[in-house]
């Protein structure tokens, strides 16, 4: 516990462990309040996530973070140190439709060590979850403190503020009878889903890049996650995410079929159609990115005390949620602040 949060302190819910949720409960307990998160999956750090099968690892949702803002920068040094996050230098291409490469000159690329997972367990910090907890509706009390219910009609509460952090869709459905203005604001934000498939090799395919921003109708990037720090070099594992356009079109097809779909494309863009592939698994994310990454304000609704944050609000990366997190537990904290203490 927080050293200045003391046991009479408010007690704010967080809804999500996303690197949002758990930048906003990090934030909250340096402000001296107490919090609990609600996570409905098993697992920290949302979409910034790593799937395990057997021995293999791969990052199947955020392929590396980029840090601008020095609150992110600050928060990773322990990590960093921690040898939990650590720089990795992939040599990057441009794969244009005509077959062309280009070098990728973006800024310096960090990952969760040994997966992109270990980034939500690494900003969690001392902070409490709830895991397996699907929240599904929040309830106003007569004193004006909410209780949150989950899939099995559990309450939990009495909570002095909250702050939602689901993918935009997801929050709209929950704040439908708790704040119709936020849930108007996040009914408004589209979100696209990213077929993602996983794929290992026996063999290295030797190519002569590691990762690639790709041009294609089917494939918008591929990264060879055995270049990774920390990961299995033996097999060789590729982590393909599909175009924004062609996951959604083929949001409900089979995910197997999906899977050998873009494992094909993959060998047939690389000139590789002779290597043999192992495992290969499809994952669907029905909300990866937002579909038009733009600033959105006053996603505070001050009298109920109830705030939204994600990626989604200020962009579509996890530097972005990082950020939104900690915006809104500030701007909460200051209400509750002024109302019960
Ligand atoms: C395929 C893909 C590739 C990406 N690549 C990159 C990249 O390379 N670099 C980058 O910076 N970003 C990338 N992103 C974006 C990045 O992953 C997100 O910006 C970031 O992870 C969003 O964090 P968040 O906390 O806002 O949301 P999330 O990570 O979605 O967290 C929300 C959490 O809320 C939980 N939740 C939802 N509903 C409920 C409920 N009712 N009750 C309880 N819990 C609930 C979810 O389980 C989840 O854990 C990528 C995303 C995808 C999908």
């Amino acid at each position: 516990m927080n050293p200045l949060a003391s046991n009479t302190a408010p007690v704010i819910v967080v809804v999500g462990a996303g690197i949002a949720g758990l930048s906003a409960a990090v934030r909250l307990r340096q402000l001296g309040l107490r919090v609990q998160v609600m996570e409905k999956s098993r697992g920290f750090g949302g979409r910034s996530a790593t799937r395990r099968i057997g021995r293999l690892g791969f990052d199947h949702g955020a392929q590396y973070l980029t840090v601008r803002e020095s609150a992110l920068a600050d928060a990773l040094v322990p990590l960093i140190q921690r040898g939990i996050v650590a720089p990795w230098e992939p040599r990057i291409v441009h794969l244009g439709s005509n077959g062309r490469r280009t070098p990728d000159k973006e800024a310096k690329r960090f990952v969760g060590v040994p997966g992109m997972s270990m980034l939500g367990r690494g900003l969690k910090g001392q902070s409490t979850v709830t895991l397996g907890t699907e929240i599904t509706s929040l309830g106003l009390r007569s004193d004006g403190t909410w209780t949150l219910f989950d899939q099995h009609g559990a309450g939990y509460g009495p909570f002095a503020g909250v702050i939602i952090t689901c993918p935009a869709p997801q929050a709209a459905d929950l704040l439908a009878s708790a704040s119709s203005k936020l849930a108007r604001a996040c009914g408004e934000v589209e979100m696209l889903p990213c077929w993602a498939t996983m794929v290992a090799f026996d063999s290295p395919l030797r190519l002569d890049f590691d990762a690639a921003f790709v041009d294609d109708e089917v494939l918008a990037w591929v990264a060879n996650e055995s270049t990774k720090p920390g990961r299995t070099v033996q097999p060789e594992c590729w982590t393909l995410h599909a175009a924004p356009a062609w996951s959604r079109d083929r949001l409900e097809d089979d995910a197997d079929l999906i899977a050998r779909e873009m494992q094909q494309r993959f060998l047939q863009i690389a000139g590789a159609t002779s290597a043999k592939p192992g495992t290969c698994i499809a994952h669907r994310w029905r909300f990866a990115r937002s579909a038009e990454p733009r600033a959105h304000v006053d996603l505070l609704d001050p009298v109920g005390r109830v705030g939204v944050a994600g990626d989604w609000t200020q962009g579509d990366r996890l530097e972005a949620a990082f950020m939104s997190g900690l915006r809104m537990a500030e701007e909460l904290a200051s209400l509750v602040d002024c109302a019960d203490r």
